[in-house]
């Protein structure tokens, strides 16, 4: 391996030492110290992925001396079932699969059977999606939805084929991601929601292209700003296109009314055309910061739980469920212990000291 590259399991903070159990069980609702509920689990299943893309996993340092996690370091589906279903017990209803790119893992149509059963404390099958690239799409997106994948997320950021070929880095056609679009839609797997990640000179050319071609589409196309996650995409404020300038750019061309948000905690600010074109969304992660009512917890792919997105340590539960045998109440206070300690509010202190100080995990690995 070359001298400069550092294994980014290596690079990652010893994780947080964890209580495995608390006098009593936990009360519910949770809430953090800031009030917030636990609502979401997001569960990466891969730290690997068969793009580039720069803003996330950078050619220049996930190149081929790139040590990725052992499979052994890696969750397995028991595992992940173990600890998602301990999550639902504590009031999780919202579980999303993602990485890496997920549909990288082997047998994840297993996984997704195993979570599908889940059943919330009184009944209810937790809502269950996915996020991914899209490139395999074509060949799963069937098996997926039949072992009970609900909906899903494909990323996408643009349709000119130069533009996102130079985007994700490793040559893959625009037209191979829209076809597995087509797919998943024909699998029942609907709506689906397709996010572009927006970057000043970068792509913001096809804001209005891909607003043209999503319309009347039965797809929901949402505009994410461009964040500074992890520490190797080299972020700058002035590469961020508000979503502000987003949606005043689209609404010249296609007028937009306001809609509610779906759910607490929800992240997109969603807006319809007035014309019946269907439904479009802005996550403005940089410009309006929704820390707030951020509800989301993260399960990384060696399984360990981060409290924020920008979180610079996690909280090692893979040595719970493989250590010294720990019941799912031990289980569950541990993780209620982390969550009604959670402060974390990154993205409404950019910017400032507090928010530098601490180096932080990558994306792929957290999960996005
Ligand atoms: N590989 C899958 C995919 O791309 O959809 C799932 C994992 S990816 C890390 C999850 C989401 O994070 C994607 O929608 C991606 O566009 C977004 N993302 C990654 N880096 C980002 C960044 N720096 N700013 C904003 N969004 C980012
Ligand atoms: Fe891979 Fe998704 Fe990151 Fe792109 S955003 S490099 S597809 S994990
Ligand atoms: Fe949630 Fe952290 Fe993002 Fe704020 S910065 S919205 S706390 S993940």
């Amino acid at each position: 391996m070359s001298a400069r590259v550092i294994p980014l399991h290596d690079a990652r903070p010893a994780p947080a030492a964890l209580a495995p159990d608390l006098a009593d069980p936990p009360a519910l609702p949770l809430a953090d110290t800031l009030g917030r509920p636990l609502h979401d689990l997001r569960i990466s299943v891969t730290d690997r992925c068969n793009f580039r893309c720069g803003y996330c996993m950078p050619k220049q340092v996930f190149d081929k001396h790139h040590e990725f996690l052992p499979h052994a370091d890696l969750l397995s589906f028991e595992e992940i079932t173990r600890l998602a279903r301990v999550f639902v017990g504590l009031g999780v209803e919202k579980l999303r699969i993602t990485g890496g790119e997920p549909t990288l893992r082997r047998g994840l149509e297993t996984l997704v059977e195993m979570l599908a059963r889940l059943r919330t404390p009184d009944g209810r099958a937790p809502d269950l999606t996915l996020t991914t690239n899209g490139s395999t799409l074509v060949k799963k997106a069937a098996g997926l939805r039949a072992a009970g994948l609900k909906r899903l997320t494909v990323s996408l950021d643009g349709l000119d084929d130069a533009i996102f070929q130079r985007m994700n880095d490793v040559g893959f056609p625009v037209a191979d991601v829209l076809a597995g679009i087509t797919a998943a839609q024909a699998a029942g797997l609907g709506p689906v929601k397709v996010n572009m990640v927006v970057q000043r000179g970068v792509n913001d050319d096809q804001i209005l292209p891909m607003a043209r071609h999503f319309r009347h589409s039965g797809v929901v196309l949402r505009f994410i700003e461009y964040m500074d996650v992890g520490a190797t995409n080299g972020w700058r404020m002035d590469q961020v296109l508000p979503s502000s300038e987003v949606q005043r750019r689209i609404a010249a061309e296609f007028p937009l009314t306001p809609l509610s948000h779906s759910a607490p905690g929800e992240t997109a600010e969603r807006w319809a055309y007035a014309d019946g074109g269907g439904e479009i969304g802005f996550i403005s992660s940089v410009t309006q910061a929704f820390c707030g009512d951020c509800n989301r917890a993260r399960l990384s792919t060696e399984g360990r739980l981060y409290t924020c997105l920008f979180a610079h340590r996690g909280h090692d539960l893979r040595a719970l469920v493989r250590g010294e045998p720990v019941d799912d109440a031990r289980l569950a206070g541990a993780i209620a212990g982390v969550w009604t300690g959670r402060s974390d509010r990154y993205s409404q202190l950019r910017g400032t000291a507090a928010a530098a100080a601490e180096p932080r995990v990558e994306m792929h690995y957290i999960g996005g």
